[in-house]
Order: structure tokens, then C-alpha cells, then sequence
């Protein structure tokens, strides 16, 4: 079709005519607003970039956090970070992947080269800009010639996603990508919370408060790695019901309960081995801290809000308490997602049911309120 010269070439009726770079995407304009389902102008790979077709992305609390103003986050963007997909183009100088490769993209982009990197914590990079590219440079996604941001240099809530090749773990096709779009957030941060920051013991009692999409993979976690009893903690009754068929040995609802005083009571008045707070509230994170026996661990996964302090009894420290956070299931993603793919395909991570509703990008907000109200372990959206 031929547009001739009229300025608005691009609005037929109800059909958008697509160029080539054009892509959907659900777009961030600031805190407290709905995402809105627009065109976007997207890039050809450049230099080390991969070019990515989007097949399912996973709506995580963190990308809530942003559109509730929680967590500062320049507009306009695309948020979304747990994706997987199909890459379409690779970049001068990518030799990880080609075109066809089934990828899940991880926020812990890393560069290869620096300390963190170097002694095996990539997750922690310190190279801020390993990901992005230059502020000369043309942008990755733009609309009418201006920048659109992208959360964590990711931006999966788009039919495409042009990454470092850094952000990319290639995966086996044996795999739904929907279920692969689970590892690249909540998976990894809750499993890996568990293995690789707690590193638990086998028959350890463990303690998890959230019994969302990521304190569900750290009961997960949890179970995978031979703990003794599970506590899961949580103010609704489905969320509950949900913990239990994941390998919670035991229920506590804090809506009618204090869940520290019942921990205590459960293990006869010593407390946890360990405990994980993966909602990101500073009473969870407290309550975190002082259900845990002398001697033990309290992770904290969740995001408390930026500024938020948190209070916590100063003798307590006396007895050995320790309290540590986490940043992404301490990943070092291209070895670890691969490895919970392999503990899916032998029936010992539980992704399926993890998947409580599936939808489009358009059903994004709705996936926001669902998530909201408690009542989704995890909301996929699919692109095809
Ligand atoms: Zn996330
Ligand atoms: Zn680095």
C-alpha cells in the first residue's frame, strides 16, 4: 500500500500499516497511570546486540512497583523484564546466539570484566552501562525520533526486544517459552535466594513470607534442596492453598495470626534456620528477622521501598542473627537458568501451576490488578 504524502500515513481505520521497526509495546508515562498499548520505533541490532522476537513475558511485582511510583523510573518506557522469546537478528561480533535460538532475558546484565564479574558475581556488575548503549548513539527504541527507555535495559512488554547479548541466556527448545518466561525474574530470584545466597541445609526449617510468583520458587527453592519443614506465611487463603501444593509443609495466615509468635510456638520456641522475605514490606522484613533461631539467616528477596528504613532489635545481634539481602537469586544466569530448566524437565521445579492466568499484552493493567489483589501466582502474556 502507498501512502502517498499525507501526514497521517500511518492510521487507516483500525489498522496501524506497520514499517519494518515497528513493534507494540505497552508504554510507562509516569507513576500511577495505566500502561497504554502504543507503536514503537525499534533498531537493528548493533555491535554485541540481539534482536529478539518476544513469544511470553511474565508480569512481575518489581514492574508494579515502578508503575506505583515506589521505585523511580524515567518515562516514557517499556517495562517488563521476564521474558523469553526467539532471536530474529544478531549484531556484528555475537557469536553466543544465532537467529532461531530460544533465549530468556535476565536483568542481571553483565560485562564480563569487572571485580564482580571476575569473582563470580556477575549479578552484582558494577559496569551500570555494560548493557546500554552510548548517550551519542541512536537509541534501541524511539517514538517520532525520541528515546523510549527500557526497564533494566530489558523492556519485555514489546513484540520485540533489542538487548545486550549479555542479557541473554540461550535455552533448550524442550521447554514451553511460557514456562522459560517464568525463570527470568521470579524463578531465579526465589530458587536462587534459597541455593545460591541462603545455601541452605538439608532439614532446615525455613520460614517464607509471600507466597507470590517469587516465595513460591523460594518454597520451591526450599524443597529442592531437602528442607525439613516449610512455613509459609501469607494473608490469603488461596495464596496459602497455592504454598501448600508447592511444598509448604505448614500455613500460617497473618491476617489472623501473628506469624513470629507461631513460628516460635511451631518450633518449640527456638525459631527458624531461615527465613525469606519476598514481598518487600519493612514489617515482613522485621518479622523476617526475628523469627529466625540464634545462629540463624533471614534473606530479604522483596523490594522495600526506595528510603524505606527498616527496625530491628539491636541485641538480637548478640545471639548471632544474621540478616542479609539478595539481588536476583545471587545469579550467575547463564549457568543457573539452564540448571532450573533441568529441575523442571525432572519434575522438580513445579512451573506449570505457577501460571495462573495468561493473556495479552493488552491485558497488561488487568494483570496489575490481578497481582494487586492477590490473587495470581503469576500472569503470563503471550505475543503469538
Ligand atoms: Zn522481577
Ligand atoms: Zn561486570
Amino acid at each position: 500500500m502507498v501512502c502517498g504524502d499525507s501526514l497521517e500515513p500511518l492510521w487507516f481505520g483500525a489498522n496501524f500499516i506497520r514499517g519494518e521497526n515497528d513493534m507494540k509495546a505497552a508504554i510507562f508515562h509516569g507513576a500511577h497511570q495505566p500502561l497504554t498499548i502504543e507503536q514503537v520505533d525499534i533498531d537493528q541490532p548493533r555491535e554485541h546486540e540481539v534482536l529478539v522476537r518476544m513469544v511470553a513475558t511474565g508480569v512481575c511485582h518489581s514492574d508494579l512497583h515502578f508503575s506505583e511510583g515506589l521505585w523511580p523510573h524515567p518515562a516514557p518506557a517499556v517495562l517488563g523484564h521476564e521474558g523469553a522469546g526467539i532471536v530474529e537478528a544478531t549484531g556484528k561480533g555475537v557469536t553466543y546466539v544465532k537467529p532461531g535460538d530460544h533465549v530468556i532475558s535476565c536483568v542481571s546484565v553483565f560485562c564480563g570484566y569487572c571485580d564482580q564479574c571476575l569473582t563470580g558475581h556477575p549479578n552484582l556488575c558494577v559496569n551500570a552501562s555494560a548493557g546500554l548503549r552510548g548517550k551519542e548513539e541512536k537509541p534501541r527504541l524511539s517514538q517520532n525520533g525520541k528515546p523510549v527507555h527500557t526497564l533494566a535495559t530489558l523492556g519485555t512488554f514489546a513484540e520485540k526486544m533489542l538487548v545486550h547479548e549479555n542479557a541473554v541466556v540461550k535455552i533448550t527448545d524442550k521447554i514451553g517459552l511460557d514456562r522459560a518466561a517464568l525463570i527470568g525474574c521470579g524463578v531465579t530470584t526465589g530458587v536462587g535466594a534459597v541455593l545460591n545466597t541462603a545455601k541452605i541445609e538439608p532439614g532446615s526449617d525455613v520460614v517464607v513470607f509471600g507466597c507470590g510468583g517469587v516465595g513460591i520458587s523460594a518454597i520451591q527453592g526450599a524443597r529442592i534442596a531437602g528442607a525439613g519443614r516449610i512455613f509459609a506465611v501469607d494473608q490469603f487463603e488461596n495464596k496459602l492453598a497455592m504454598a501448600r501444593k508447592f511444598g509448604a509443609t505448614h500455613t500460617i495466615d497473618a491476617s489472623n495470626t501473628d506469624p513470629v509468635k507461631e513460628i516460635k510456638a511451631l518450633t518449640g520456641g527456638r525459631g527458624a534456620d531461615y527465613s525469606f522475605e519476598a514481598v518487600g514490606l519493612k514489617k515482613l522484613a522485621e518479622q523476617c528477622f526475628e523469627c529466625i533461631r540464634p545462629g540463624g539467616t533471614a534473606t530479604i528477596i522483596g523490594m522495600i521501598p526506595f528510603g524505606q528504613k527498616v527496625e530491628l532489635d539491636g541485641a538480637a545481634f548478640l545471639s548471632e542473627r544474621k540478616i542479609q539481602g539478595t539481588l536476583m537469586g545471587s545469579n550467575r544466569f547463564r549457568i543457573d537458568m539452564p540448571k532450573y530448566i533441568n529441575f523442571y524437565l525432572d519434575g522438580r521445579l513445579n512451573l506449570d501451576d505457577m501460571i495462573s492466568r495468561r493473556g495479552k499484552i493488552e491485558d497488561i493493567n488487568e494483570a496489575f490488578r490481578a497481582m494487586k489483589a492477590g490473587e495470581v501466582a503469576r500472569s503470563v502474556l503471550m505475543f503469538e
